[in-house]
């Protein structure tokens, strides 16, 4: 089991194609919340409008049933860094909306992430979801064969510190193939040059996990969402990213998010990079 998991972590560009798929899917369906955004709406709102919407497109939504999670998504909102659980919870004007979902196609998997701005939002939040999306863009730039997980862990870290945020150390990143999580873990924060070295063929869910004031959290009587210790706002974004020789390949994409947050007057988009 243990040989058969390790060799597992390198994947064909056959199976790198089918991943591209799924995580493509995962923008799709992130750009359709991005279109459906709005003070008012309820979370569970999202998550059916979600679901119904990946099922439509022969795909699975693979976080529902996952070690019982009750959802398609996971939405968390302000305080809330990631695994909130949909439900009667509306978002008002100035919230913080991270919005995680994983799709398996054809038997693989995408998993990605993306933190909007709803209104009004404050100009430190905003930052923080800026700055949270640069220490990702930052990470994605040191998954290059070589390399190892401590290079992608200590882009995210000295990003966030220097801009004087908390990165949290009890969820990490992924590899991603079949499963949604497999080896290695990619932790936010670490030393250049330690942990597992990268290879040619794996794919990683890289997803910084930033918190605007100390890094500690703590998990609520759900068994699920995950908040801050201090109920300040957290942000967190994840691409799957393909290990290259000299070079990242981003499989996953927030181009249609993007698109579709301009074209919402409900969203701020002063944090795009
Ligand atoms: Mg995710
Ligand atoms: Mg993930």
């Amino acid at each position: 089991m243990m040989l058969q998991r390790v060799s597992g972590v390198i994947k064909t560009d056959e199976e790198i194609e089918l991943i591209r798929i799924s995580s493509l899917l995962v923008g799709k369906t992130l750009a359709l919340m991005a279109a459906h955004l709005k003070p008012g709406i309820n979370t569970l709102f999202l998550d059916k409008m979600a679901e119904e919407f990946i099922r439509d497109q022969n795909a699975r939504p693979v976080f529902k049933g996952y070690n019982g999670f009750p959802a398609s998504l996971c939405i968390s909102v302000n305080e809330e860094v990631v695994h909130g659980i949909p439900g009667k919870r509306e978002l008002k004007d100035g919230d913080v909306v991270s919005i995680d979902c994983g799709i398996e196609k054809n038997g693989f998997i995408g998993d990605s992430a993306y933190t909007f701005a709803v209104g009004q939002v404050s100009d430190e939040n905003i930052r923080l979801l800026h700055v949270t999306h640069e220490c990702l863009n930052r990470a994605v730039e040191a998954a290059v064969a070589g390399n190892r997980v401590g290079d992608i862990s200590h882009a995210v870290q000295s990003h966030a510190e220097a801009n004087g945020f908390g990165v949290v150390r009890e969820l990490v990143g992924h590899g991603v193939g079949k499963s949604l999580h497999e080896k290695p873990e990619i932790p936010n924060y670490g030393k250049r040059g330690s942990g597992p070295l990268l290879k040619e063929g794996m794919v990683l869910a890289i997803e910084p996990m930033i918190n605007r004031g100390v890094r500690n959290v703590k998990t609520l009587s759900d068994h699920w969402t995950v908040v801050t210790a201090d109920l300040l706002p957290a942000a967190h974004y994840e691409h799957n990213v393909a290990v290259r020789k000299n070079k990242s390949e981003v499989l996953s994409s927030f181009r249609e998010i993007i698109e579709a947050e301009k074209l919402n007057n409900n969203l701020n988009t002063k944090h795009h990079i």
